[in-house]
Parts: C-alpha cells; sequence; structure tokens
C-alpha cells in the first residue's frame, strides 16, 4: 500500500486515509464493521472532529484495542483555552485513548499564534508536553489563513480542501507545505460530492509530484470504501480518457461555485445554502429526481425569503457572492421545474 510521509511529524500513512464526517449518518454496529474493515485493509489514517456527532465515538468503538497501529487526527473548534480542555479531555474519552496523533484547530477564521489573547496555541503546547496530543496541525478553507500557518513555523500539518478541481494557488499551498516539511492532508478531494469519478479523483492524488499529499476520503458506504481499497490494489493511472475527463469538470466546474461545505451557515432565512447555492450543478450531476421533489421545492422557495443580510457572504471562505448566487440558483431550478 502506498505511504505518505506527514512532513516532520514522520507518521506514515496510507495514501487513502478515512474521513469519518460521514459516519455519523450510519448505525454505530455498520460504522464499526466499516472501519475495521479499512483498518485489515491496510488503511491506517482515520480523521474525525469534535463537532461530528457521534464520529470520535464509534472510532473508539472500532479501535480501542489496536490503537498503536494507528495514526489518528481530530479537530476542535474552541475559541479559547477553556473550550480547548474540554474538546480534548472529550475527545479522549470518546475516542477511548490516552493520546491523539494529531490535533488540530478546526477551521479557525485567523491562525492561532502564542501571545495572540486566546491561549490556544498555549494549549495545545502544554496539551503536547503532558502527552495528551503528540502533533499540532490546523484544518482551514480560507487561503490567507492557510499560508499564515504555513508561514508562521508553528504547525506541523495543514488540512485544506484539495481535489483535481484545484487553483493554482491550491496547488501552491501543498508544494509550500512540501517546502517547509508539513504534512498536506487534502479534503474534499470529490469536492463535497461534485466529482463523481473516484478513480480519477485518486489518479490525480497519485501522481509523484503530490507524493506528500495525504488524501481523507469520505466514506460512508462499503462499496464506497471498496472502491478506494481496489485502488491500492489496482492504482488507476492517470489515462487520456481519465484525463478528458478531469479537463471537462474544470471547464464545468471553474470560477464561482458553491463547493457545499456550508460555513456561511446558519441562515436566519432558514435557507438551506450548502445545497440550494449548487442546485444547478446538483441537477446536471446527480439524478434528478430527489432534487425536484416537493420537499426540495419547498426549500428552494426559502430563497424569496432571503433579507440580503450578507451574513453568509461574509463568512464564505470562496469569497461568493452568496446571495446572488441563490437567486441564480432558484431561477434555474424554476425553469427546470
Ligand atoms: S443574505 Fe440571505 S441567504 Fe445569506 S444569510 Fe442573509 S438571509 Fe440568508
Ligand atoms: S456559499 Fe460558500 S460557505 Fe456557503 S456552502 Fe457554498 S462555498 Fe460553502
Amino acid at each position: 500500500m502506498q505511504k505518505v510521509r506527514l512532513g516532520k511529524t514522520e507518521l506514515e500513512v496510507s495514501k487513502n486515509g478515512f474521513g469519518a464526517l460521514p459516519i455519523q449518518r450510519i448505525t454505530k454496529a455498520e460504522a464499526v464493521y466499516l472501519l475495521q474493515k479499512a483498518f485489515y485493509h491496510g488503511i491506517n489514517y482515520f480523521d474525525t472532529a469534535r463537532a461530528y456527532s457521534d464520529s470520535e465515538e464509534k472510532l473508539g468503538a472500532a479501535f480501542s484495542y489496536t490503537r498503536e497501529k494507528l495514526v489518528i487526527s481530530t479537530k476542535t473548534t474552541a475559541q479559547n483555552e477553556k473550550d480547548f480542555w474540554k474538546d480534548l479531555d472529550e475527545s479522549l474519552l470518546k475516542l477511548q485513548t490516552d493520546y491523539i496523533d494529531i490535533y488540530q484547530f478546526h477551521n479557525p477564521a485567523f491562525c492561532p499564534r502564542p501571545e495572540d489573547g486566546t491561549g490556544l496555541y498555549e494549549a495545545a503546547l502544554k496539551a503536547k508536553e503532558q502527552g495528551k496530543i503528540r502533533h499540532i496541525g490546523i484544518t482551514n478553507h480560507r487561503l490567507a489563513v492557510a499560508d499564515e500557518a504555513i508561514a508562521s513555523g508553528l504547525y506541523e500539518t495543514l488540512q485544506f480542501p484539495f481535489s483535481y478541481l484545484a487553483a493554482e494557488a491550491d496547488i501552491k499551498l501543498a508544494e509550500q507545505c512540501k517546502d517547509a516539511d508539513m504534512g498536506f492532508i487534502a479534503m474534499k478531494g470529490l469536492s463535497g460530492g461534485l466529482i463523481h469519478n473516484s478513480a480519477a479523483a485518486y489518479a490525480f492524488m497519485a501522481q509523484p509530484q503530490f507524493s506528500n499529499v495525504a488524501p481523507i476520503w469520505g466514506i460512508q458506504k462499503e462499496n464506497e470504501l471498496d472502491e478506494f481499497l481496489s485502488y491500492e490494489v489496482c492504482p488507476p493511472q492517470l489515462t487520456k480518457e481519465l484525463q478528458e475527463e478531469i479537463a471537462k469538470d474544470r471547464e464545468q466546474l471553474s470560477g464561482d461555485f458553491c463547493r457545499g461545505c456550508g460555513y456561511c451557515m446558519p441562515c436566519p432565512a432558514g435557507i438551506e445554502i450548502n445545497n440550494c447555492a449548487r442546485m444547478s450543478l446538483m441537477l446536471r450531476r446527480a439524478p434528478q429526481t430527489a432534487w425536484l421533489s416537493s420537499e426540495w421545492q419547498a426549500k428552494m422557495q426559502k430563497i424569496d425569503g432571503c433579507m440580503h443580510c450578507n451574513k453568509c457572504m461574509k463568512k464564505c471562505p470562496y469569497g461568493l457572492n452568496t446571495p446572488e448566487l441563490l437567486a441564480k440558483n432558484y431561477e434555474d431550478y424554476k425553469t427546470f421545474l
């Protein structure tokens, strides 16, 4: 199985990491089965977060007996020292472990630093000294914060959205991490469901220039796991056919499209922005029937109630004009109907 060295952490993880956000949506028994199957077939890296409801608990149930053979990363959204310790203790308890390999600040709007007044970075250092965490990482969706984290020299890993739709600046981040000897963990390798060809997604990540990139695939179903496991045995090559498919997706999905991350929510008008703002793409790239149901028609209709408060726009890490995007998607949706 292909391995990736996560920079100065010296951790060696499987090229296919397991993103444990989607296991929130399945039962504990199903999750334990899926996680253990992944492990027995060579996946040794599992990424979760305190914010993913019972995901940590499911990981704990699956792996407490074999902890030392795994690399586990989790995340905290704490904004102060008190919440940092509360989250860390809770994560250790749920994961049934006494240490976390990589403890990450979960998409903070700023890059935590010593003496920034929050006490967050100092707390992480103390947790490292105590052996509760082994490495300090950061996840983000904002280029500016990611750039600052790399330049600061304070972090051992960066987790950032990265797929074959990556812009030049995102690719540069992966290179900068390599130069800084930081681990680069790629989230959203299927761009939040917009990329359907996982073989193309894998083949892109497996190119030699991305040897330092460790993708974590969000896995919920056994067939999804089987797909990624099969790529270990028989790695897909970037054939002319796959390259053409990637080029077509890049053309269709370039520019201002909503990645479905949900960082702009909640919306005071109750609009489910993370799906409504990319409805046009979903209608064209996924089976349409579900999106045209009466339930979804009602959700799309809520766009009429947008108060143009612009709260979403301020929070979108991709700088999208969200209210405008919602209006465009709604117009298109009505035409579709
Ligand atoms: S601008 Fe509209 S969509 Fe955005 S948060 Fe405000 S009400 Fe919701
Ligand atoms: S509008 Fe921006 S923040 Fe909101 S879901 Fe889409 S990409 Fe994410």
